[in-house]
């Protein structure tokens, strides 16, 4: 073996002693191309302000999805700070992590309920499922069977959002034959808007009277119908618990009237280099971009594997002066057209602001053709994450 070949190998023992998939939760500030702040005290802050706007009513915590791509494990505890009790998460699996972030006290409730041989798994982290159908009771009851507590439960009626619950049909069985809730203590009665963020749509005022009718046939229980832009409605859909998600995380709950809730994520991209262009210059991929006058251009790290939708033609911002993109959105980076820049502004390693005080998320939704929910749950994996307040 001769000494090159000996270094190699050390070489590769090293490399693989440290090698760790990527996960959001250590990817280091040096090392990572952008950064993700994630303001704890602003989503603490919107639920005050929601719960100010519920009165009596109480209000939960949606953090499904891992708290919409923020980390149920910061987001929940820092709720929880606030006097928050209750939680909804979209799965077992979500609701098993939390109850390790969260211990053994507050009521972490499952909205897809338990899919079919995974009640021992709701029963053993105390989650409370959401019965959506006849079925998912039937086999809630038959895990009540074996224990000596009555196991709590949420019902989900559907008052037409056609999506989860049920049917109208399915309350009028159950409630002739009651027996079916043998074992079982109804925690919440839910049902879920369709159309809450148009507030002068008759879809909601007509859920409403549908939720009434249906909850009036099961036995009494606290209701809960509201999600975050359900809230704004006003009192009429706050019932006893409200389900708010996005706006605690900073979305507008009230589309096409000034935002209500404190902004709670920005986003900032490393340049990795800069260079200098002729006038005629094709930029980025299928040179859908040529120069017409020379301009300086920044590349960035960050791209559409990151969360940042290829169709996505926008800006960075830099000290508040905007830097249009300049070609396509390539997987891994972006190229900015840094011209209204002094020269030599941006250095290597130097941060451009891609959400923040001059584009909130909302505006990159809007630009994108989509909703804030889903530009936050599509933030990527390599972004490293500050958490202010936690
Ligand atoms: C996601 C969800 C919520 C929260 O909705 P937001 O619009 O984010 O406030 C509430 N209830 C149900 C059933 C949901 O699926």
């Amino acid at each position: 073996m001769d000494d090159r070949n000996t270094t190699d190998r050390t070489d590769v023992n090293v490399s693989l002693d440290t090698r760790k998939n990527i996960d959001a939760r250590n990817v280091s500030e040096a090392s990572a191309g952008a950064i993700l702040t994630i303001d704890l005290n602003a989503i603490r802050e919107n639920y005050r302000r929601l719960k100010t706007k519920l009165g009596k009513a109480r209000c939960a915590g949606v953090v499904k999805a891992d708290a919409y791509g923020l980390d149920a494990a910061q987001v929940a505890p820092a709720l929880a700070k606030e006097g928050c009790d209750a939680f909804f998460v979209a799965h077992v699996d979500e609701g098993m992590a939390l109850r390790g972030a969260l211990g053994p006290v507050p009521k972490i409730y499952v909205l897809n309920g338990s899919p079919p041989g995974a009640e021992a798994e709701c029963t053993a982290h105390r989650l409370v499922p959401v019965i959506n159908s006849l079925e998912q009771l039937e086999a809630w009851r038959q895990t009540a069977k074996t224990r000596d507590k009555k196991l709590p439960a949420v019902i989900q009626v559907d008052s037409g959002m056609s999506r989860l619950g049920m049917a109208p049909v399915e309350v009028e069985r159950l409630a002739a034959d009651l027996d079916a809730l043998e074992g079982i203590s109804i925690d919440l009665v839910m049902s879920h808007l369709a159309c809450a963020d148009e507030p002068d749509n008759p879809a909601n005022p007509l859920q409403r009277r549908n939720f009434e009718t249906l909850r009036a046939k099961l036995p009494s229980a606290p209701a809960s119908f509201a999600n975050s832009s359900g809230i704004f409605l006003g009192s009429d859909y706050h019932y006893d618990l409200a389900r708010p998600g996005v706006a605690l995380y900073g979305v507008n709950p009230t589309p096409g009237h000034p935002n209500p809730m404190l902004p709670v994520v920005s986003l900032s991209a490393k340049v990795i280099q800069t260079r200098e262009l002729t006038g005629d210059t094709g930029v980025g991929y299928g040179h859908s971009f040529r120069t017409r006058e020379p301009l300086v251009a920044a590349t960035i790290s960050l791209g559409y594997a990151d969360g940042w939708q290829r169709r996505t033609a926008g800006a960075a911002f830099f000290k508040g002066i905007r830097l249009p993109f300049a070609g396509r959105v390539s997987m891994d980076s972006i190229i900015l057209d840094v011209s209204a820049l002094p020269p030599g502004t941006l250095k290597a390693g130097d941060l451009v602001d891609l959400i923040g005080k001059e584009q909130t998320v909302d505006e990159v939704a809007a630009i994108a053709g989509t909703i804030g929910y889903e530009v936050l749950t599509g933030f990527g994996k390599r972004f490293h994450r500050r958490y202010i307040g936690a």
